[in-house]
């Protein structure tokens, strides 16, 4: 059976924004447009509201950070360590923080809980649309809703084009949560990276983060074009524990595992998934290509989006970093699929050379440009100067066709008539689901207050 879905066309709800996707970004969104006070309509979707603690979320930041409360750990030493180099880097300007998916999730809900104008909605989203006034969506359910701007964390961009990308590196990992029958970690630091020179098919290595003196995600990652079947991770983690704390299988007991794929892209994705529909977190570009950190250029962006939605104004649209630090980036990203040993050689001198602290700040790109001089000249360079003739400073182009929203369905007043081919499977999936599935609908009595 077929259903018309124009049936439900009327009772499309209309919100000033939704937020299409309630993981870091589209919460970070919701929770900053509520900090800053604002009065429109918000509708929050996501599959899935349950807490899970699939991730845990490390930035680096100052003591005032406004997650430090809900901070799992924080800590103010690290361990660095590649080829002959290994030392312990004290932050000065810096903390770097752990937070669980699941204290992030919950604090951020309580907070829209208790704001009168966010109303939730657990279901799966099947396809946006917008046209110059107005942005839609449409749920499996066959539910529709509308709203002034839509903020979507969900899908790739239609005209993305991984082909299209110089590198075509993503940085890969397994990392297990053990707890250790003795007290073998130090807690108070954490390994940044202790890279690991035996492994030659992509620059890999061991990411310590000790929670107690018995527990610590232990995470091997890997730079590099292909995922590892999750036995070699799990491999190199064993031997790692037993050759770095002496410990065997017997000796700990593993509580948790998160295993990640982050795109290290040196292509920007678009910012508009079409008109009136903006693109957040990694499907937004916001993961930045040669680390895969992404929380903190979230958070950064959601701030100002929310303090100008506040304003009335028409939320600025994601902007890539500046060139100079997307051209760091492609050398980078250059040298690592290219050159494993070099990658090694330029990760030793940087944190033998420069300060830590100096470090995170270019890694945020708030360095001016003569401390990214400072900082690029503390690198093994060799593999720059090789890396420049490939792409020359100032002549590489970047795709600038980014800004423009993805061509994508226009939403006219038939547009929901093409989800009527839906194939029969979901359509009689949506049909029991919203049969039986009004618990599915967190506030469903606010809901149906909402005038469309
Ligand atoms: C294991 C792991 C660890 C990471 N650790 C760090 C870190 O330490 N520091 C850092 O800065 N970055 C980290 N990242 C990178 C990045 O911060 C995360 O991937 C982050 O979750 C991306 O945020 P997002 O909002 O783009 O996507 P998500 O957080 O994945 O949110 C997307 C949301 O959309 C929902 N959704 C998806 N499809 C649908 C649908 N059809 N209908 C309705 N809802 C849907 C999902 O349920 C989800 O809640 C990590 C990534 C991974 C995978």
């Amino acid at each position: 059976m077929t259903r018309s879905i124009l049936a439900v066309m009327p009772e499309s709800k209309r919100y000033d924004i939704i937020i299409a996707g309630a993981g870091l970004s589209g919460l970070s969104l919701a929770w900053h447009l509520v900090r800053e006070n604002y009065k429109g309509q918000i509708l929050l979707i996501d599959n899935s509201f349950a807490p899970n603690n699939h991730k845990t979320w490390c930035f680096w930041g100052k003591k005032d950070h406004p997650f430090a409360n809900i901070a799992h750990r924080i800590w103010k030493k690290s361990h660095f360590s590649a080829l002959d180099f290994s030392s312990e880097l004290s932050l000065k300007e810096h903390l770097y923080f752990c937070v669980k998916e699941s204290d992030y999730k919950e604090t951020i809900l309580k907070t829209l809980q208790k704001a009168s104008n966010v109303d939730f909605l657990e279901e799966s989203i099947l396809d946006f649309s917008s046209n110059s006034s107005k942005a839609a969506l449409i749920t499996k359910d066959s539910n529709t809703y509308l709203a002034e701007f839509i903020f979507q964390s969900i899908f790739m961009p239609s005209h993305y084009d991984p082909n299209a990308r110089k590198y075509p590196l993503i940085q890969h990992f397994l990392g297990i949560e053990i707890k250790t029958d003795e007290k073998v970690f130090d807690k108070k630091t954490f390994t940044l990276m202790d890279v690991d020179s035996d492994f030659n098919d992509g620059f890999a290595f061991m990411y310590v983060l000790p929670i107690k003196k018995n527990r610590a995600l232990v995470e091997y990652t890997i730079f590099s074009a292909n995922p590892l079947k999750k036995k070699q991770y799990k491999k190199k983690i064993r031997n790692y524990l037993e050759e770095k704390y002496g410990l065997t299988k017997e000796n700990y007991s593993i509580k948790r595992k998160e295993y990640g794929e982050i795109p290290m892209d040196d292509r920007p994705h678009t910012p508009l998934y079409s008109s009136r529909i903006i693109n957040l977190g990694t499907v937004g570009g916001f993961t930045k290509p040669s680390t895969g950190y992404t929380f903190s250029r979230v958070h950064k962006y959601s701030k100002k989006c929310a303090q100008a939605l506040v304003k009335g104004v028409i939320p600025p649209i994601p902007t890539a970093s500046s060139y100079r630090f997307r051209y760091y980036d492609l050398l980078l990203l250059r040298v690592l699929a290219t050159n494993v040993p070099d990658s090694r050689k330029i990760f030793r001198s940087l944190f033998k050379n420069s300060p830590i602290d100096r470090i995170f700040k270019f890694l945020s790109e708030e360095t001016n440009f003569l401390e990214d001089l400072m900082v690029l000249a503390s690198c093994y360079y060799p593999p720059f100067l090789r890396a420049l003739t490939v792409h020359p400073p100032l002549i590489t182009q970047f795709d600038k066709k980014h800004l423009a929203p993805s061509k994508h369905k226009e939403l006219k007043e038939d547009y929901f008539e093409d989800f009527e081919q839906i194939p029969n499977s979901i359509a009689e999936d949506s049909l029991q689901d919203s049969e039986e599935g009004s618990d599915d609908i967190i506030q469903q009595a606010r809901l149906n207050e909402t005038v469309s």
